[in-house]
């Protein structure tokens, strides 16, 4: 408002006029002092960006919207509960109330399969840890026509895969392992003798880098850009290879062609970070491989990412050019450390360019670090 106003409360839904700057507001909020609705705490948290009133009202000037929000709402222990854009669960219901119904459960568990498209329905093994959250995804892809596809098994636990078995009706077609490590393939054989179908099991082999924990050998390797489909009934579900390397040397990600859907195993994770761990991981594959899901994005018409631990992500192009800057200035934290102290170790440098972890993270952050370091050694970013 202009100087010299005085509110005047109409004394149905204003009370106490009071003027009072966003940041305060939002302050004595949190400390449990001031209730603000849901709308208003996000506007004032827009607002608080302005230094001045002045400032609001230039960036108004042009007439274009300042944002525009679109919170979602699912379910948390039976209440409603709501995210904007930015939160985790965001992404996921989007895909699965893409018209804002509050219908989708956001707690996980793992006694049962969470619908998320008609044919495409979500399975979390019983394993969720430091390394692993809330557990491993197994995705299942098809319809009691076509039969099913299975996305990660997981690790060996015999309930899970009974449970996989279940929702499937034993009519698995193929199995795909996004790649070798221990939380993602050794439930492939146990699910295949399960079914009756024997289900062929695709991957890529573990490489000579591969940690002895990591081994795994599919029935075949599937060839980068090779289109696994299953059919039935007029409809098929197909699911495009793509090769990416960088988490680990036999990471794959597959596309949902029908559906626009990135299944990103580890490469892209929600809610924590993709461990990037040599000499079977590899910083500049994992960012050029970040290059080749950004193009498949634009060329498929994704919108979502399905990862193998957290929810499902929206705004898939943004998520993956976020994440690729935040390795990039990750890269350039080590590059800053790496200077100050040139003969120092990776205990030296971890403290540094980690400086905003808890050191308790330190020593699986300092096997990213190697990775940041073996990348800028090889570009000579260190003049
Ligand atoms: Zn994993």
């Amino acid at each position: 408002m202009p100087g010299g106003q005085s509110p005047v409360a109409d004394e149905a839904e204003q009370f106490e006029p009071s003027w009072v700057r966003p940041a305060d507001a939002l302050a004595r909020h949190k400390q449990g002092s001031f209730f603000i609705i849901f709308p208003t705490i996000r506007t004032l948290e827009r607002l608080e960006k302005f230094a001045t009133v002045d400032a609001v009202l230039a960036a108004c000037a042009t007439e274009q919207p300042l944002w525009t929000s679109c919170p979602r709402a699912g379910l948390l222990h039976g209440a409603e509960a709501r995210y904007m854009e930015h939160e985790s669960p965001f992404g996921e219901l989007a895909l699965v109330c893409p018209d804002g119904q509050m219908l989708h459960p956001l707690e996980w568990h793992v006694d049962q399969p969470v619908p998320l498209l008609k044919n495409v329905v979500r399975l979390t093994a019983p394993n969720a840890g430091v390394m692993t959250g809330p557990g491993t995804n197994s995705y299942i892809v098809g319809d009691p026509d076509t039969g099913y596809i299975v996305i990660d098994p997981g690790p060996n636990e015999a309930e899970h895969i009974e449970r996989l078995w279940r929702a499937t009706g034993g009519d698995v077609r193929l199995i795909v392992c996004t790649h070798s490590h221990a939380d993602h393939s050794p439930g492939a054989r146990p699910l295949q003798a399960l079914c009756r179908t024997h289900p062929a099991i695709l991957g890529l082999p573990s490489a000579a880098t591969a940690r002895p924990a990591s081994e795994f050998t599919p029935d075949r390797a599937a060839a980068d850009g090779e289109v696994l489909a299953v059919s039935g009934a007029g409809r098929s579900h197909s699911l495009q290879v793509l090769h990416t390397p960088g988490h680990a040397a036999n990471h794959l990600c597959l596309v949902l062609l029908e559906d626009g859907l990135l299944f990103s195993g580890d490469h892209i994770l929600n809610g924590s970070t993709t461990v990037v761990d040599p000499p079977d991981g590899d910083m500049t594959a994992y960012l050029e491989s970040l290059d080749r899901l950004s193009a498949a994005c634009d060329e498929h018409g994704i919108e979502f990412i399905l990862p193998a631990h957290g929810y499902v992500l929206g705004f898939a192009k943004q998520a993956i050019a976020m994440l690729k800057s935040h390795r990039l200035a990750r890269e350039s934290r080590v590059v800053a450390a790496m200077r100050e102290r040139p003969s120092g170790t990776l205990e030296d440098w971890v403290e540094l360019a980690y400086a905003d972890v808890p050191p308790r993270m330190w020593p699986v952050a300092k096997r990213s670090l190697l990775a940041h370091v073996q990348r800028i050694e090889a570009l000579q970013l260190v003049g």
